[in-house]
């Protein structure tokens, strides 16, 4: 049977490319990660066989769900890049290879806490609320360094491995472009001035991938270009 994701996969993977190469990078700096949120596991297996880098779903409870039934066959690592209540911080733990959307000291704290009684240490992006939109997650510039000295300092059981937002609503070329590269700017003053390297920026999804790209991404994540349209309600 011909895998129905093929045409779309090979497209971003152009996409990238093209991207990279307008940014004098290459692509292999760029990971891609499939944000698999509302389709189904036999569609993420379909989606896993090219390969792509990560999953990426934004619930616990359909991570785990989803988990449950994977069949035998390889998966690539799962991602958390949805809002984290800190009541689900355990099961994430046990769920997911990393967790791109810290952003508070409270859900920091607690994850560092969970992941050292697990003798483990949990990759972490913070999450930044670059475009100012309240219906966004994620800390304020302003609040960054204190969130970023905190877990440097008292988190051992996190490594945090950079930054990650969303673009945002009105997905025009300037504000978008301007929200990536805020992102790329305020991982360079925390490196700056934490002696750290912080080596992701998690930006990007299937409407600004390219702009993000152009703007230093290391990790993009894309749902419909890759999967298609999500269908609503519990599909999974
Ligand atoms: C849903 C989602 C995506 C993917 O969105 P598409 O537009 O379908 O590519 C990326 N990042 C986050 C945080 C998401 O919630």
């Amino acid at each position: 049977m011909v895998n129905a994701v093929e045409p779309r996969f090979l497209s971003i993977r152009n996409r990238i490319a093209d991207a990279a190469a307008q940014a004098g990078r290459k692509p292999d700096d760029i990971r891609l990660v499939a944000v698999s949120k509302n389709h189904t596991v036999e569609e993420m297996v379909s989606v896993a066989e090219f390969p792509v880098d990560a999953f990426g779903e934004n619930r616990v409870q359909e991570a785990q769900t989803k988990r449950e039934a994977w069949p035998g066959v390889a998966s690539p690592e799962w991602r958390l890049i949805g809002h984290l209540q800190k009541n689900k911080a355990r099961k994430a733990l046990e769920l997911f290879d990393a967790v791109d959307s810290v952003d508070s000291i409270a859900l920091a704290y607690h994850l560092d806490r969970i992941a050292g009684e697990k003798e483990r240490v949990l990759p972490i992006l913070l999450e930044v609320n670059t475009s100012g939109e309240a219906s966004k997650n994620g800390v304020a510039p302003g609040d960054l360094p204190a969130l970023v000295e905190m877990v440097l300092t008292r988190c051992s059981s996190l490594r945090l491995d950079g930054l990650m937002t969303i673009g945002p609503l009105s997905m025009e070329e300037g504000p978008t472009r301007r929200a990536f590269e805020s992102l790329r700017k305020l991982r360079e003053a925390q490196e700056e001035r934490f002696s750290v390297s912080l080596k992701e920026l998690s930006m990007g999804m299937s409407g600004d991938f390219e702009w993000a790209i152009l703007e230093g991404s290391t990790m993009v994540r894309v749902g419909t270009a890759l999967f298609g349209p999500r269908k609503t309600g519990r599909s999974w």
